[in-house]
């Protein structure tokens, strides 16, 4: 049998523990905190990964009983957080707030493009090895994101006279973008799965902070005076925002 240590060694410490619930079992990441005062379990609404915080003191069999409490709020919480969506063959995925089919045109090397399917579908079809199908999905979002992106950048530095430094694509989990004292734009290559209007938004947001770095009622006026769609972007993502992280 083996014996878990009262010492704080984080060597000794699993990756994860499991949490069993009516027969279903819960993986839970285990994360040492040296600041951690107490044992937090917390699940994330975007991914659906489960992690417990533990202080230096606490032992893993502590912490292990500690969970075991938790079992039906594990079920109940990941019960309500969407399934994930991969990029494969016959899944449907949003671009530009559009349902799409994936679909495998040719198992030679072409082009990842969006056609339309004789029934009016909308389709994004992909070609090449079967495996490398959602590497290319991914690379086709990425590149569209990133055009769409710079396009909407330039088009409001042109309204205010100011320029961006450069504009870089991330998978953000908390915000969608992000702009840096040095005028980097970042965004999240997500928004190119929601419609225009809320990428353009977000293009917008960012560029107004090049002139006014706060949320001040000065910059809100900038933002409102550039961009039509403020509020529309606003209430999309609100209400949809998080549905964009089940994708890939
Ligand atoms: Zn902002």
């Amino acid at each position: 049998m083996f014996r878990f240590s009262f010492s704080s060694k984080s060597n000794a410490d699993p990756s994860h523990l499991d949490v069993q619930h009516q027969g279903q079992i819960f993986r839970v990441a285990f994360r040492r905190r040296s600041t951690a005062r107490k044992i937090i379990l917390r699940v994330s609404s975007v991914t659906g990964e489960a992690a417990l915080t533990v202080p230096p003191r606490v032992d893993v069999a502590t912490a292990q009983l500690f969970i075991e409490d938790y079992g039906g709020w594990l079920a109940t919480r990941l019960a309500r957080i969407p399934e994930r969506i991969p990029f494969l063959k016959g899944a449907v995925i949003p671009y530009q707030g559009v349902p799409h089919l994936i679909t495998h045109w040719s198992s030679s090397p072409g082009l990842t493009q969006i056609a339309d399917r004789s029934d009016g579908a909308k389709i994004l079809a992909v070609a090449g090895n079967e495996a490398g199908i959602a590497r290319r999905v991914r690379l086709f979002l990425h590149k569209n994101a990133q055009k769409n992106l710079e396009e909407a950048v330039q088009y409001y530095c042109a309204k205010i006279g100011l320029q961006a430094h450069t504009i870089t694509l991330r998978d953000t989990k908390s915000r969608w973008g992000s702009c840096s004292s040095k005028g980097n734009l970042n965004f999240s290559w997500r928004l190119i799965l929601a419609p225009p209007v809320v990428l353009d938004y977000l293009a917008a947001h960012e560029v107004a902070h090049l002139r006014e770095m706060n949320h001040s009622p000065r910059y809100w006026r900038l933002l409102n005076s550039l961009c039509p769609h403020v509020e529309e972007a606003e209430r999309w993502l609100k209400k949809n925002g998080t549905s964009l992280h089940r994708y890939g």
